[in-house]
């Protein structure tokens, strides 16, 4: 069946640990339109309308307090780093699986979890902002290897809100030209994208981005990243594949995670101290209840105003719950402590610089404490 190729085509699973891809086809426009102007019209999803985002949920969801408000100030903030302003009205539709249309079962069930196109994104998440990043982006006909690229990008990975670093050196080209996504390797675009976002900002990347039309061989590609950049795409490759052992020198840009979306905490004498109640109705909670569980995330941020030593303590109510602290910078350079929080490691002093940082608490119905503290210098002499 004609449309059955273009849906195999149109997305594929990311590599392990990483979110699927959500790419589809200009063949598969037709499909995925009708699908979605189906879903709106199914009468049983609550909605609720923010400002820039109308959310939607099948009604044996249970979503959080805080979604909305996540959804809208991610797309800001998107619009923000690429300098762009997202089409209106968008649309999320967090589905069960039971809500799937029968035409995407069969993807589902081999792990398509979301597919954006045009206004609208579903998901079977309550809040993957990787899919308004496509939306406002926009752009269907490029490079699917920089498509997904820049989601991954500016959305990090579902149990990481940044790529860790700036990167790896394996060669980025013989990716490049994938046909779909099911060829692309995230991981790879991903920090390729967001190394390019850091040295030259939005403005080269989304010329680039807006550039041409399928096939994308390397050819075209080449061509059309010397024009949007003015420098040869293999001499960019060539500074990325060393980018591990680069200085901040060639940072001009910040990727700002989403993340630090949060509400500021202040800080009370040497420390900050966030008590967390991870609850679906607290006000920042971003996640949802489906088949009796919870999952989700509070974000926070704190402006740390002096570089140095500190501590990081997290305490909760109930001992049997473990939680997953993200903490990392809201900014490329200089350099900062970035990673997950073990309870186990509250007296391993980590650097931080001066700067806004994020907080993002991963655990459920329990309350969390994370208490950073300044390390007084010792006194010289
Ligand atoms: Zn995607």
């Amino acid at each position: 069946m004609k449309h059955e190729r273009a849906d195999r085509e149109g997305w594929r699973r990311g590599p392990e640990g990483l979110p699927p891809t959500r790419r589809w086809t200009p063949a598969l426009t037709v499909v995925a339109g009708a699908f979605l102007s189906q879903a709106a019209c199914l009468p049983q999803f609550e909605q609720i309308e923010g400002e820039r985002v109308l959310y939607e949920h099948s009604a044996s969801l249970q979503a959080c307090a805080g979604n909305v408000d996540h959804m809208d100030a991610a797309v800001a903030l998107t619009e923000t780093m690429l300098g762009v302003r997202a089409p209106a009205p968008l649309r999320y539709s967090w589905l069960a699986k039971e809500d799937i249309p029968r035409s995407r079962r069969k993807w589902v069930a081999q792990g398509l979890e979301g597919e954006g196109l045009g206004l609208h994104a579903w998901a079977l998440a309550p809040a993957e902002v990787h899919e308004l990043v496509h939306l406002v982006a926009q752009g269907d006909n490029a490079p699917p290897f920089f498509l997904e690229g820049l989601a991954v990008a500016l959305s990090g990975f579902d149990d990481n809100p940044t790529l860790g670093g700036l990167l790896g050196d394996s060669d980025p080209r013989p990716n490049m030209a994938a046909s779909s996504t099911i060829e692309v390797d995230y991981l790879t675009a991903g920090r390729f994208v967001k190394f390019l976002l850091l040295r030259h900002g939005p403005n080269p990347f989304m010329r680039f981005y807006h550039m041409g039309y399928p096939p994308h061989t390397m050819r075209k590609i080449r061509a059309n990243f010397a024009r949007a950049y003015g420098r040869s795409l293999d001499d960019e490759v060539d500074e990325y594949r060393v980018s591990q052992t680069a200085s901040c020198d060639s940072i001009r840009h910040d990727v700002v995670p989403f993340a630090c979306l949060g509400p500021v905490v202040a800080r009370e004498g040497n420390a900050w101290t966030i008590d967390a109640d991870m609850d679906c109705d607290s006000t920042h909670f971003v996640g949802g209840v489906a088949h009796e569980r919870l999952e989700g995330w509070m974000d926070y941020t704190v402006n740390i105003d002096v570089p140095g030593r500190h501590y990081v303590q997290v305490e909760t109510a109930d001992s049997e719950v473990e939680p997953e602290i993200n903490f990392g910078p809201c900014f490329a350079c200089p350099e900062s402590f970035s990673g997950n929080f073990d309870p186990d490691d509250s007296q391993v002093p980590r650097q931080l610089a001066a700067g806004l940082h994020y907080i993002r608490v991963h655990a459920f119905d329990s309350s969390v404490r994370v208490t950073i503290r300044r390390i007084a210098s010792q006194p010289q002499g």
